[in-house]
């Protein structure tokens, strides 16, 4: 695996043989097994499969994390390298925003609802760091977790709108035995809280059971899947949310795709899950 955090060097890796495909996994580091499930259906499908590891400022508001964002760059390398990965970037901030820069991607509408109305800067460092990738790498597909469903979402117009030339490839969420979404951030996690934390797919496999059982009332859903995770002391609900699956939009009755999603604090820590569900019947 070759490991770089120049641009042009990685442009070289990129480009030394012309012939193979290649598939590209950005993340933030800390592995887990979702982000290697990326990695796998990367080397099934392509020649050849590109990773990052960049905790991208601009992502994170001035209140959040950046500064506590856990890191074992030691531990991710061999973990990629187990995982077939043949070109790891690495960058540090410098390569990605050079002094002067001043140019960013914004998603509109899609980008305002949910994540966005607690985190209203988030996807716009997604999207500018997710297209700077994109331009260095030029990957013929890129993989991302379902786990993340609004970035999927945003990352999709994005590429339809800027007419980036890959295929965009979502992998299902990994979870742990008892259900809690897997996550560099559950690391932050106290034993009680992360005792209380698969709180979050309970109530959103309660409320999938409910669609799957003929409900249909979103405010209903969203009354059950707000019980159930108000009934744990610990957990401070950021919001709960039934919406399109198209447009994220919150619904008021279950017809096509819907998205089932929350977002949840454990002290101060914040953790998401969604289950999407295809359109009843
Ligand atoms: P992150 O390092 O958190 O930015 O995540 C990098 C990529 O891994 C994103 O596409 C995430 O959606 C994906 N990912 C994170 N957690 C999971 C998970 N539990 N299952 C599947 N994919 C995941």
């Amino acid at each position: 695996m070759i490991i770089t955090g120049s641009i042009a060097e990685l442009r070289a890796a990129r480009w030394a043989e012309r012939e193979p495909s290649w598939g590209l996994v950005p993340t933030m580091g800390y592995l887990h097994q979702g982000h290697l499930s990326l990695a796998a259906a990367a080397k099934k499908a392509n020649d050849r499969v590109g990773a990052s590891i960049f905790v991208n400022p601009m992502q994170f508001a001035p209140s959040e994390d950046l500064t506590t964002y856990p890191r074992d760059l030691d531990r991710d390398f061999k973990l990629l390298e187990e995982a077939g990965v043949d070109l790891l970037f690495v960058p540090e901030n410098e390569q990605i925003y050079p002094p002067g820069f001043q140019t960013t991607v914004t998603v509109a509408d899609i980008s305002r609802p949910l994540e966005g109305s607690t985190r209203p800067t988030h996807f716009q460092g997604v999207t500018t760091v997710v297209a700077k990738l994109f331009n260095i790498f030029q990957p013929d597909r890129a993989y991302f977790g379902q786990k993340d469903a609004q970035q999927t979402a945003v990352l999709r117009r994005m590429v339809a709108d800027l007419n980036f030339n890959l295929e965009m490839v979502i992998c299902p969420t990994v979870r742990e035995e008892d259900g809690l979404a897997m996550s560099s951030r559950n690391a932050y996690l106290s034993t009680e809280a992360r005792n209380a934390a698969p709180v979050l797919y309970q109530a959103l496999s309660a409320a999938a059971a409910a669609v799957a059982a003929g409900e249909r009332d979103g405010s209903k859903l969203r009354q059950l899947m707000t019980s159930l995770i108000a009934a744990e002391p610990l957990a401070r609900i950021d919001y709960v949310s039934v919406a399109d699956g198209l447009t994220l939009e919150e619904i008021e009755t279950v017809a096509g795709e819907v998205l089932l999603s929350t977002a949840v604090y454990f002290d101060k820590t914040r953790l998401i899950d969604n289950i999407p569900l295809p359109a009843p019947g």
